[in-house]
């Protein structure tokens, strides 16, 4: 149990899940499982996807976005993904609640794409989903039908995901890729993958994990880190997200190394569909006036 709860405390998890002991963490997962089953089934606007910005340094505009899924459950609340994701995967539901992202992305997408704002979203996928064998041709039918490319979708593995099974992940990966999909690695540095690897994984984007960014200006080893990643980026072809970036002196530090994209709540936090489009327009009026785009954050 003081694993489980150093756990909790450290990736600021809720502790209810862990505090009384194994028997009640147990009974905990299948309430959550249980209602997260329930939630995807009665579909009522409990699970929700946010959007998060990413701001391209070198044109300064916003151009993407990264899709987060979001559960307020009507009884226990506001139930954070790192709790119920990990979940999902070790009870294989995360099949099923990755099908509704991507139909609840696509869709927003196409109304995106409607109203002429061209953002490329990317959507969080695991392991598992990389390994089945439907994946590919589920969201390309769904693609087809709502009149979009490939190209407008960019998927998300995190580097421990992609080393899990590093055949199998490369081989899926590269199938994507040649549909035309965009492939990113998550959570790049904590996954500790040989760098002999890494140039041989079929990806377009790298995110560096955010626990390099949050403090990278008065870091310097986070700096070393950063900088070399760009360094490598660079050789490989590759585009860089810095995520985390939640203070002008790590913007001003990622510009000035040459990062290609950054994502964090100094930019924007996650916010629902309907108000990306509004805030959309609000920080394309600010950055033409030269501004700050800060008075939204909070
Ligand atoms: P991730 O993919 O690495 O997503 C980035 C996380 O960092 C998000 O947490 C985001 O809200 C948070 N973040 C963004 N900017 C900042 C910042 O400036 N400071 C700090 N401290 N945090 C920032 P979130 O939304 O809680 O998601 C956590 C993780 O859950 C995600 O990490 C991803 O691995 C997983 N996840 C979220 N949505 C989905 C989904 O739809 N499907 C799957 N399979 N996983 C998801
Ligand atoms: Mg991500
Ligand atoms: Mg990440
Ligand atoms: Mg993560």
């Amino acid at each position: 149990t003081n694993i489980a709860l150093e756990h909790a405390r450290s990736h600021k998890l809720p502790l209810f899940l862990y505090e009384e002991g194994m028997d009640q963490q147990h009974l905990q997962k299948l309430h959550i499982l249980k209602s997260l089953k329930q939630a995807l089934s009665l579909n009522d606007g409990q699970l929700q996807m946010y959007y998060q910005p990413k701001k391209n340094l070198s044109t300064g505009k916003v151009d993407k976005a990264e899709a987060l899924i979001r559960w307020f459950h009507p009884q226990d609340g506001f139930i954070p993904p790192d709790v119920f994701i990990e979940l999902a995967e070790q009870t294989g539901l995360i099949g099923q609640l990755t099908d509704w992202v991507i139909l609840q992305v696509l869709e927003h997408v196409a109304v995106w794409r409607r109203d002429n704002i061209d953002l490329q979203v990317s959507i969080n996928i695991s392991a598992q989903d990389l390994s089945r064998d439907g994946l590919v041709t589920f969201i390309e039918q769904k693609l087809q039908r709502l009149q979009l490319r490939p190209a407008d979708i960019c998927l998300e593995i995190t580097e421990r995901d992609m080393m899990q099974d590093e055949e199998k992940s490369l081989q899926q990966l590269q199938i994507f890729r040649d549909r035309g999909f965009s492939i990113s690695m998550d959570d790049y540095g904590i996954g500790y993958s040989a760098l002999s690897k890494l140039a041989r994984m079929p990806v377009d984007e790298i995110k560096i994990d955010k626990c390099f960014i949050l403090n990278l200006a008065e870091t310097h080893e986070d700096q070393i880190i950063v900088r070399s990643t760009l360094t490598m980026a660079r050789e490989l072809g590759l585009s860089v997200t810095a995520e985390g970036v939640e203070n002008q002196a790590s913007e001003e530090w990622l510009v000035a190394s040459g990062c290609h994209y950054i994502q964090g709540y100094f930019l924007c936090r996650p916010m629902a569909f309907d108000k990306v489009s509004p805030w959309l327009t609000d920080f394309q009026q600010c950055s033409a006036a030269g501004g700050q785009q800060q008075e939204i954050q909070s």
